[in-house]
């Protein structure tokens, strides 16, 4: 995969701009729209807390690009030093732009790591078709730290960790205990459709009632608009029982795979990003073990 540096490259920004969400607590939101040309796959949510000796990022975003600018807007904030990173899990948006980072520690579940093993090369070839440009130098930099602790200490600030699951195999979400910030990771998505490639509807579910039942003073989602009242777990959930639901009652109309995709989505999901598109996804993904499971009972 070699893309030839250009002037076009250079001239690309993703003009991050941090928002204060909590004492020394800052993110960057990203657009709520797929990948494309235009966003360079900035279509995430990053941040950083501010430490007493240095600072701990989480998630370092879509490319090398991008973790570079990171690193600079953080740069223009605290002198101090990024000394931890993060990653709540193994999908693109979230970990391309670790080698912007690779001088410090960077963190993550035994799941992500291995899921990185398994598809980071596939995912990251992906970027470079979708993106372009973008992507340029990115490489693929793996955490090599192992997170099996429920509690650290990094750089002075008490951060929790919540080991969760059903978005991917391995869904960590972040806490900050002086600041009450909570990132969830793609466990939450804010005013945009859930994607689902690799999620298991049931377990994902679980992990939003347990992230519902955590205290917080602020939430960040993965992806779309920080909030204060946990409407980002409500909506997801909303959104994942109505897909389960809708998946199966077309499962047992006997309905095909195209007209399942046509289906009529809610009023109330189709004001989130890429509505229709995300579900016709969602349809592609879960479709096939649904009719699997079902196909027995009807032949009982
Ligand atoms: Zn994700």
């Amino acid at each position: 995969m070699s893309f030839a540096h250009n002037s076009m490259a250079d001239d690309l920004s993703y003009d991050l701009k941090a928002q204060k969400v909590g004492d020394g607590v800052y993110v960057f939101i990203g657009s709520t729209d797929h990948f494309n040309r235009e966003n360079g796959g900035n279509i995430v949510n990053t941040g950083f807390l501010i430490g007493e000796t240095g600072v701990v990022v989480i998630d370092t975003g879509p490319s090398l690009k991008y973790g570079n600018e990171m690193r600079a807007a953080i740069g223009a904030i605290t002198p101090k030093p990024v000394r931890h990173v993060i990653i709540t899990h193994h999908h693109p948006d979230h970990f391309l732009g670790n080698l912007a980072f690779d001088d410090a520690q960077i963190w993550a579940m035994d799941e992500t790591i291995q899921a990185i093993d398994r598809e980071g090369e596939g995912l990251l070839e992906n970027m470079y078709r979708m993106v372009g440009d973008w992507m340029i130098d990115t490489t693929l930099v793996k955490p090599g730290h192992s997170i099996n602790q429920s509690h650290m200490d990094l750089s002075g600030r008490k951060i929790q960790f919540m080991p969760l699951q059903g978005h991917t195999k391995g869904d960590l979400a972040v806490f900050d205990e002086k600041s009450g910030v909570l990132f969830s990771g793609d466990l939450a998505f804010h005013n945009r459709t859930p994607t689902t490639p690799h999620a298991d509807i049931v377990q994902w579910m679980h992990a939003l009632e347990q992230l519902e039942k955590h205290p917080y003073n602020v939430v960040v989602p993965g992806h779309g608009p920080v909030e204060r009242d946990g409407r980002s777990f409500k909506q997801t959930l909303d959104y994942l029982i109505w897909l389960r639901k809708t998946l199966y009652q077309a499962a047992e109309n006997g309905l095909e795979m195209t007209e399942v995709m046509r289906l009529d989505i809610p009023q109330r999901f189709q004001s989130l990003s890429v509505a229709r598109a995300e579900f016709v996804r969602s349809v592609a993904y879960l479709w096939p073990a649904i009719v699997e499971e079902t196909l027995p009972r009807l032949y009982d």
